[in-house]
């Protein structure tokens, strides 16, 4: 084919160019993937031009089937990828080879940026695209012939280094693209038929457009989610998963269903060993692969599966669809939201039986997906499932790694008990200082530690569990706790004098004055035994770590006004109180109030300028210094 006179020479974009140079300099040896990226990138452009054809618009060629062929010449070190698809006019060739692609490429520049030298498995894992050929070729020569019969046929050519070439052809061309891989010294391997078939095996063996090697077609095992389950073997369904995730374990979960009312589909639904990161796979990366008797008509398919449960992978091929829906359609589909009602009923009702029958494994799912699990808190319809399916942390295990269920805190209550109770706090270290928790301790009763924002969504979406009401600690009342017997009596100092309580109210309110508009209240606490005092929230509508999210959110600074809850029984503060009665306006106590204020701050994470609190701690050290030298000197 001759190039007419229209050619003109282009750079690439900077982020391609940087894409470029780290994938033609790689050391990656995993260098196949590029073929795969190859072929399903000519199983995309079919996929289109199937649907063009169907919506009725004009076609070119449209009598030609829709297939991949690969040839190769092992001696000109040349490899030829085409296909009859929707192809690329000069406009798209600028615009879809010349910046980079939406999904896999961009991900695996930051993720190459961030760590460096660590290719080995991005490239597998996101799919680099179309650039990935560069691993292998010294030039690359794209001839392509758009669907739509007025636009010209083009070839594109480029050596990968920088620029690329581009010019429109006057001979006849058949609809599709045609690439041309002229292939590096170290790459003729990839000129040879067996290793050729051996990658698409690998690779693209579930790619459902036929695949030709020299006339010889290699991807044979099409479509196994229509096959009966007891004709597929446990390698043929791992084989699939990994085609399907790139990953490189088997799946942790494969669940092969049918269904024939309310609506007709097949689903072959995995869930993966390995937690996606969040962001990543789980807001724009789920999604299941949406067939129409064996065609696919959408990968990733948003609307057959809620995000909170975004972390299985999968197809659902329906027979009730029909074949040339567009895809613009299929949001408000009523068919598909059926299916998703079925199918998130079964996955729900899987996680039960796995939660039931393998604590290990399914403890194995939650620490990796329970994070996007979480979100399901607003899956009104499935509440009750989605409750019994959370796990938490508890004060029952030594360390963070135990976990509970709401069934498993209810069968341990006490036979009174109402509430279940939970703290939250940003580590079990953190939640073990909580002076809110003193008084559970001190009856023995459970309570759920969270360590995770979305625990608390998780909390206020569920709020009452088999009629158990979810009470933050902070909330609970005291005196609905007195009816547990206490276990372990604290023994700081000897119970309030009876003369000496009407003075411990004016010493409160002289507490009340140091601390000022800071606190709403100081009043007595029935709820602590180990600490001297704790914040409390004075509306019990929310607890502190929502009302810091909420904060963070509405990008408010301000520190929340609290109640100042003080233990009367505590060492500290009743020698304070003796200052008191000495002099009521004593320096030592009100440094001392001060401080046990912003201690409490510092715990509830409130404390934002620690400064004062260090000249502060170092006046009361001189001090206590002083008396203790005095002291010591007696020993
Ligand atoms: P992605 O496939 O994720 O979009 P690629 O880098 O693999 O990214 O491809 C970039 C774009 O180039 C595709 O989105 C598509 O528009 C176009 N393209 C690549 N190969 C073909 C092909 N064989 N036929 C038609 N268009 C293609
Ligand atoms: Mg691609």
């Amino acid at each position: 084919m001759s190039d007419t006179g229209t050619g003109s020479k282009h750079e690439f974009k900077a982020e391609i160019k940087q894409l470029l140079d780290i994938l033609v300099h790689s050391l990656y040896t995993n260098k196949e993937v590029f073929l795969r990226e190859l072929v399903s990138n000519a199983s995309d452009a079919l996929e289109k031009a199937r649907f063009e054809s169907a919506s009725g618009s004009e076609v070119a060629d449209p009598e030609l089937p829709l297939e991949i062929r690969i040839t190769f010449d092992k001696d000109k070190k040349l490899l030829v990828v085409s296909d009859t698809g929707v192809g690329l006019s000069r406009d798209e060739l600028m615009e879809n080879i010349g910046t980079i692609a939406k999904s896999g490429s961009a991900e695996f520049l930051k993720k190459a940026g961030e760590d460096k030298g660590g290719l080995e498995g991005l490239v597998g894992k996101f799919g680099v695209g179309f650039y990935s050929v560069f691993m292998v070729a010294r030039e690359v020569v794209i001839r392509s012939r758009s669907i739509r019969p007025e636009e010209p046929a083009v070839v594109w050519k480029s050596d990968g280094l920088g620029t690329y070439e581009i010019s429109e052809i006057d001979e006849p061309m058949k609809r599709g693209t045609r690439i041309e891989v002229h292939l590096k010294e170290d790459g003729a391997e990839f000129a040879e038929k067996h290793r050729i078939t051996s990658i698409i095996k690998k690779h693209s063996n579930f790619i459902s457009h036929p695949i030709f090697v020299e006339d010889e077609r290699v991807n044979t095992i099409p479509a196994i989610w229509r096959e009966p389950k007891f004709s597929i073997t446990k390698e043929q369904y791992g084989e699939f998963y990994k085609f399907l995730t790139f990953d490189s374990e088997e799946p942790l979960e494969t669940l092969h269903v049918s269904v024939d009312a309310p609506v007709q589909f097949s689903s072959l639904l995995f869930i993966p060993h390995r937690g996606m990161e969040l962001p990543f796979y789980g807001k724009d990366r789920y999604g299941l692969d949406l067939y129409v008797r064996r065609v696919l008509i959408e990968h990733g398919n948003k609307d057959l599966i809620p995000e909170y449960l975004g972390f299985v992978r999968g197809v659902v091929d329906s027979e009730d669809l029909p074949l040339n829906v567009a895809r613009e359609s299929l949001q408000e589909n009523v068919l598909l939201h059926k299916i998703s009602t079925v199918v998130t009923k079964q996955l729900l009702s899987h996680l039960q039986k796995m939660a039931k029958d393998d604590k290990d494994k399914y403890a194995d799912f939650w620490n990796n997906h329970g994070r996007l699990f979480k979100l399901g808190y607003s899956d009104y319809a499935n509440q009750e499932k989605y409750a019994e399916l959370l796990r938490f942390n508890s004060s029952r295990f030594e360390d963070a790694k135990g976990l509970v269920s709401f069934d498993d805190y209810i069968e341990r209550a006490k036979p009174d008990q109402k509430d279940i109770y939970y703290v939250f706090g940003t580590s079990r270290e953190a939640v073990a200082l909580s002076p809110h928790l003193e008084i559970f301790r001190a009856k023995g009763i459970e309570v759920l530690y969270l360590f995770d924002n979305l625990d608390e969504f998780a909390m206020e979406g569920v709020r009452k569990y088999k009629g158990f009401e979810l009470q933050s600690v902070e909330h609970a009342d005291p005196g609905s706790l007195e009816k547990f017997e206490t276990l372990e009596a604290p023994v700081e100092v000897e119970p309030l004098e009876e003369q000496d309580k009407e003075p411990f109210s004016a010493f409160l309110e002289k507490l009340k004055n140091i601390l000022g508009e800071r606190v709403t209240e100081v009043r007595l606490s029935g709820r602590l035994s180990q600490s001297p005092c704790c914040l409390v929230n004075p509306d019990d509508g929310m607890t502190s770590s929502m009302q810091k999210i909420l904060q963070i959110v509405s990008k408010d600074t301000s520190i929340p006004k609290k109640i100042f809850e003080v233990n009367r029984d505590h060492i500290l503060i009743r020698n304070l109180f003796a200052i008191y009665k000495t002099n009521p306006e004593d320096d030592y106590m009100s440094a001392a109030v001060e401080q046990l204020f912003e201690s409490s701050l510092l715990l509830e994470g409130y404390l934002k300028d620690p400064h004062a609190m260090v000249l502060r701690i170092q006046e009361l050290l001189n001090k206590s210094s002083g008396w203790y030298r005095a002291v010591a000197k007696g020993k």
